[in-house]
Order: structure tokens, then C-alpha cells, then sequence
């Protein structure tokens, strides 16, 4: 068997791909709630949590509301937290706002770089592919993870959907990430945990390969359409794949 050749480039996504973003959530949405339990109107701490995670599944999933919410997520926030309440009978505009505040506090310090990230990301600069990271999301947030995690300099070129106004899954988007890396799809592969985003989409564009990543191991929703050809748990297990020793 000839092994596949080798990409150009390599899309990166990096929310939950490159970095650990919704990964301990139920944890941030504990340390929020416990210390308010007295005036959750008598509701536990678990009752409000399955809201506010039923809220943002249902806020999350309709692709517009998703598309603003991503690019003001203050907004998003007190909008689910509103929206999480009101499931439960709660309307109380000042707790509404110290939940949405602190929640994001209790998930900002939780968000880490996969363990391999860095090393994956200079073996391959260093063995010569071109790297681009394109992220979905408010310039700020999104500029702000890029250096807290050092990723700047790791990458040919960083696309920020809040940045460039424009973000997956429009085809500009893409085309805009190949055109700053000099290569085309056919000559370029595409990681990232969005089945929509960063396979389906990518699939249909001709991308070589559209890279499903599972970082959390939560395996292939049972509903989804979206038939990933190539799955990974780790990212280093990205290297085996373009002809490099594992690190
Ligand atoms: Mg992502």
C-alpha cells in the first residue's frame, strides 16, 4: 500500500482541539453554584446545573444564534444564565449577573493546553508543513488564548473569526486560511473537535483530509450525519499520520 502523501499545511482548530475549553465545565458550574446555594430559591446545585446546561445546549445549537453569541459572549452568558433560571422559575437580574460573571472566571482558569500540543506543533513547523491555526470567536478571547498559551509563533498564519469578520463554516473562511499558507485544499489537511466546522464542511471543499478530534473522548454522537474517515483521541497520534516519529 503507497501511504497517502504528504499535506502542504495543516489547518489547526483551537477550542478544544489545541486547548482544553469545555472540558471540565460541570466542575466551573459547581464551584459557581455552591457558594450561592441559599438563594437558588431553594433549588440544589444539581437541578441548576442541568439547566444551565440544557440553556446552553439549546443556545449553542442553532447556527445563527450561535454566530452572534460567539462574537459577544458577555451577551451569550447572561443570556444562558437568564435562560438557565428561568427554566427554573428563578428571575433574579443581579444573581443572573454574578452567575454569568463568575462562571466565566471558574472556566477561564480551568482552560489548559492539551499535554502535547506544543511539542506536536514544533515537530511538525520544524519537519517543514505549514501551519494555520482558524478559530471562531470574539477577537479579544480568542487573541488573549492564542498568548496565554504561546501558539503566536508556533503558526504561519493565525485566522480569528472576530478578527477577519469572516469565520467557519463560510468557504472564505477557508479559502482565506489557504490563500495566507500558499497551498490549496487537495494539499492540505484540517484538524478539529466541530463535526460541522472542521469535517463535513472541509469534506465538501476538498480538503485531503478533514481530521475529527476527540480530545475528550466522548466518541461520535449517536445522531451524527457527519461520518469523520479519520478520528483522533491524541494529538500526537497526528504525526504517524504525515510519515514522523511519535513524540
Ligand atoms: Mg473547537
Amino acid at each position: 500500500m503507497t501511504p497517502p502523501p504528504r499535506p502542504a499545511a495543516i489547518l489547526f482548530d483551537l477550542d478544544d482541539t489545541l486547548i482544553s475549553y469545555s472540558g471540565e465545565r460541570r466542575e466551573a458550574w459547581a464551584e459557581t453554584l455552591a457558594p450561592l446555594a441559599d438563594r437558588l430559591g431553594g433549588r440544589g446545585v444539581d437541578d441548576v446545573f442541568k439547566a444551565m446546561d440544557a440553556e446552553m445546549r439549546w443556545f449553542w445549537s442553532e447556527p445563527r444564534r450561535h454566530r452572534e453569541g460567539r462574537l459577544d459572549m458577555q451577551a451569550a452568558r447572561l443570556r444562558i444564565c437568564a435562560g438557565g433560571f428561568a427554566r427554573l422559575g428563578i428571575a433574579d437580574a443581579a444573581l443572573t449577573h454574578e452567575v454569568a460573571l463568575a462562571f466565566h472566571a471558574n472556566r477561564e482558569k480551568r482552560i489548559r493546553l492539551f499535554d502535547d500540543a506544543h511539542r506536536v506543533l514544533d515537530t511538525l513547523k520544524a519537519s517543514g508543513f505549514r501551519l494555520g491555526l482558524i478559530t471562531n470567536g470574539e477577537a479579544g478571547a480568542q487573541r488573549g488564548k492564542v498568548e496565554r498559551f504561546e501558539l503566536g509563533p508556533r503558526f504561519h498564519h493565525i485566522q480569528i473569526e472576530g478578527e477577519l469578520g469572516l469565520g467557519k463554516p463560510e468557504p472564505a473562511a477557508y479559502a482565506h486560511a489557504l490563500g495566507r499558507l500558499e497551498a490549496t485544499a487537495a494539499e492540505t489537511w484540517i484538524v478539529g473537535d466541530n463535526l460541522e466546522w472542521e469535517v463535513a464542511v472541509p469534506q465538501r471543499l476538498g480538503f485531503a483530509r478533514a481530521i475529527w478530534f476527540d480530545g475528550h473522548g466522548r466518541g461520535l454522537p449517536a445522531k451524527s450525519e457527519v461520518r469523520p474517515t479519520h478520528s483522533l483521541g491524541l494529538l500526537r497520534d497526528l504525526l504517524p499520520m504525515v510519515g514522523l516519529a511519535a513524540v
